[in-house]
């Protein structure tokens, strides 16, 4: 990318000393903007131009916010040299969309992601998984999270693993081999678990097939709690 912009910013140089040459009209340096472009918006490539938008900035007003950005717009396809890198972007491009599996879920059954990582929990998540198991709040908290609070507020732990440690499994994790594993909770799953994605994911167990039906098993039931009773006579 950087290479790209750099290409603009000496192309466009070399067009303005063209100029000065050609027709004698004294042209400085000044005239060329040579802010950095530091804060690439957008680019946009055509068959005929590309127009880069950079360092934009919007000013909050009380009505109207007001944008103003500036944009440098080439014409770049009588430029061998030019033409040349922007091909090598779109061949990169392609090269990557062929990356891509056609197929982008993850194999059934494979849940390494669900041990070696701890998905992170906000109030919302707790309270889902709590409505799901018809607990508490705070008994949910207590029991399935480790409570670590962000300076946000937002985040207020990670899911618990049935060892204490990152490479244990997720105490929510079912199924005792790779190719059966399951999500016990997986409709109350933290936002971090469903947002998770396979594409580019290294962990992969590449020897699953996607092609077969998965039945999940029986979901992820809390232990008994003590009734009122109990819990009283405990004390
Ligand atoms: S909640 Fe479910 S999806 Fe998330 S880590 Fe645990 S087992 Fe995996
Ligand atoms: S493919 Fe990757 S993201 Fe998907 S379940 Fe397996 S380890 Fe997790």
């Amino acid at each position: 990318m950087h290479e790209t912009i750099d290409l603009i910013a000496h192309s466009a140089m070399r067009d303005l000393l063209a100029i000065t040459r050609k027709t004698g009209q004294p042209t400085t340096i000044a005239l060329l903007d040579t802010v950095p472009m530091e804060h690439v918006q957008e680019i946009e490539i055509t068959e005929e131009h590309i127009t880069v938008t950079y360092n934009q900035k919007t000013t909050f007003k009380y009505n109207v916010n007001e944008i103003s950005h500036k944009e440098w717009s080439y014409k770049y396809n009588e430029d061998p040299e030019f033409v040349k890198a922007i091909g090598a972007v779109i061949e990169l491009a392609r090269k990557h969309l062929r990356d891509v599996p056609d197929n982008i879920a993850c194999p059934p059954g494979c849940a390494e992601c669900c041990s070696g990582y701890e998905p992170f929990v906000s109030r919302a998540d707790v309270q889902r998984i709590a409505d799901h198991f018809k607990m508490s709040y705070e008994e949910t908290l207590a029991e399935y999270v480790v409570a670590r609070d962000s300076a946000d507020g937002f985040v207020v732990g990670y899911l618990r693993k049935v060892e204490d440690d990152i490479a244990s499994q997720c105490v929510f994790l079912k199924g005792n081999t790779s190719g059966r594993h399951y999500c016990g909770i997986y409709d109350a799953r933290p936002h971090d678990c469903g947002a998770f994605t396979p594409i580019g994911c290294e962990d992969v167990d590449a020897s699953l097939r996607h092609d077969r039906k998965f039945e999940p098993g029986s979901p992820f039931k809390p232990k008994p709690r003590p009734t009122t009773a109990k819990r009283k006579l405990r004390r």
